[in-house]
């Protein structure tokens, strides 16, 4: 390997050796720029990559909160301002019990290359708590977010930093934070959050767009491979805002979802999942997946036991990772492999551990890579700023027009560095090099800061 790159990892290693996510987001970026390296021997010189593997800022504050029964709750908050190179700090909130600085140096890491994808002015950040928001009533969530935007507001901006969703923030959280936001600076600043409601400032199309986004990428991945979505089957791992969108679209282009999930387990209908139902438990009641089978006794449940997740075991086309990282291991590819899949997409951010995805390109499975693949939903944020700063709204159908036109370009970026640099149809490779070429660029020009 080469030498300039294994003292960045090794290095990088003994700075962050507690930190596994961190360290396997930033070394599957690092191990696959090495032809761009060798080009570049001026890369070394001003320490480019050193800097890079290090964030602007972390921010790190207390998050006390009361709940229903009045006992005082203290909760970790964090924002990784990771990279202010080509827009303001941009990326979402996180809230769940497995929150740590580790997954969120990742989170933040994966966001500046996606966001570079885009081509859009964005730049790079992740936040959010180890605060469980579920089984808490809405009081406790409201209660919980003012106190977080209690400090957060210190740090962010329109042009400074943006906040979005993710998992466990969703448009309530929004609503409380961004009300919070608003009343301490005493001002309406409307660019300071996406994600918003539509009645606020929100964007139409913005709930949808990481699904949809994902599947715009999927189509014009297959296409390129001389295939496509219709008639094929689809499992989609977890059912919140970007499974849920994803199986939506899927089902548009003419795909049959035979699968999702949550946490506890995953439901199968051989006769095609019924959305409408999904969405009534997910979004409406906020219940668990097994709760289909009350409407849908014909379909079958599978508890989650190990750390496989038995959404793989079930036999597809193509496989929509759409919760959470690491969600889909050796094991999982190899079944996969074994059942026919053709392709697997990305929603969730490095939802394939690095040996399943290396497993899966060995046995010529497409992988569209999460940072481009889920693009879409960060790419119509920077769509809802643009909107809040014109003062002015587009239509649904502008809003999608804008975010396949997105999506797209995305792709043939991808596609064009895979191409470039010898690694036909390894998306993964294309992803990380066009974006670490923008990266590059962009430092450079903007000289040691
Ligand atoms: P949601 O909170 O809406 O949904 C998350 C889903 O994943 C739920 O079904 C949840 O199940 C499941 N899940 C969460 N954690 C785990 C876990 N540890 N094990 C198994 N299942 C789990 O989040 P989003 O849909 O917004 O986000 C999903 C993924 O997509 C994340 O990786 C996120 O970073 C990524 N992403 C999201 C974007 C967005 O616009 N929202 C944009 C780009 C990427 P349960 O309900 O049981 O917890």
């Amino acid at each position: 390997m080469n030498e300039y790159l294994s003292k960045v990892i090794e290095h990088t290693q003994q700075l962050n050796a507690d930190q596994p996510e961190y360290m396997q987001a930033v070394k599957e970026v690092l191990n696959s720029i090495e032809p761009v390296i060798e080009r570049h021997k001026e890369y070394e010189e001003c320490a480019l990559l050193e800097r890079m593997v290090e964030p602007e800022r972390c921010i790190l504050f207390r998050v006390p909160w009361v709940d229903d029964n009045g006992k005082v709750k203290v909760n970790r908050g964090y924002r990784i301002q990771y990279s202010s190179l080509i827009g303001p700090y941009k990326g979402g909130l996180r809230f769940h019990p497995s929150v740590n600085l580790s997954i969120m140096k990742f989170l933040g890491f994966e966001q500046i290359f996606k966001n570079a994808l885009t081509g859009l002015p964005i730049g790079g950040a992740k936040g959010g708590s180890d605060f469980d928001p579920k089984g808490k009533t809405d009081g406790e969530i409201m209660r919980f977010c003012q106190s977080f935007m209690t400090e957060l507001y210190r740090h962010i901006g329109a042009d400074v930093d943006v906040p979005a969703g993710d998992i466990g923030v969703g448009a309530r959280e929004i609503g409380y934070l961004f009300g919070q936001y608003k009343r301490i600076r005493d001002a309406y600043e409307g660019g300071v959050l996406t994600g918003k409601d539509i009645s606020y400032g929100g964007s139409l199309a913005r709930k949808e767009a990481t699904g949809y986004g994902l599947m715009f990428f999927m189509r014009e991945m297959l296409s390129a491979h001389n295939n496509s979505l219709q008639g094929k089957t689809v499992t989609i791992s977890g059912s919140g805002n970007v499974a849920i969108y994803a199986c939506e679209k899927a089902q548009a282009m003419g795909a049959k979802v035979v699968a999702m999930s949550d946490s506890n387990g995953c439901i199968y209908d051989e006769n095609g999942i019924d959305l409408d139902c999904i969405k009534e438990i997910k979004e409406v009641r906020r219940g668990r997946i097994k709760e289909y089978l009350n409407t849908h006794p014909e379909a079958e449940y599978f508890e989650n036991t190990g750390s496989h997740s038995p959404v793989w075991n079930i036999k597809t086309d193509i496989a929509l990772p759409c919760a959470t990282q690491n969600e889909l291991n050796l094991e999982s590819a190899k079944i996969l492999v074994q059942n026919g899949v053709i392709a697997v997409g990305e929603g969730a951010n490095m939802p394939c551990t690095q040996d399943a995805t290396d497993y899966l390109l060995e046995h010529n499975v497409l992988v569209a890579p999460a940072k481009a693949a889920n693009a879409g939903g960060v790419a119509t944020s920077a769509i809802e700023m643009s909107q809040n700063s014109m003062r002015f709204y587009y239509t649904f159908e502008e809003v999608e027009a804008k975010l396949e036109k997105i999506m797209i370009h995305i792709f043939n970026e991808c596609k064009t560095a895979s191409d470039d640099f010898g690694h036909h149809g390894n998306y993964v490779i294309g992803a990380n090099i066009a974006a670490f070429q923008k990266l590059a660029s962009a430092m450079i020009a903007q000289g040691i800061v």
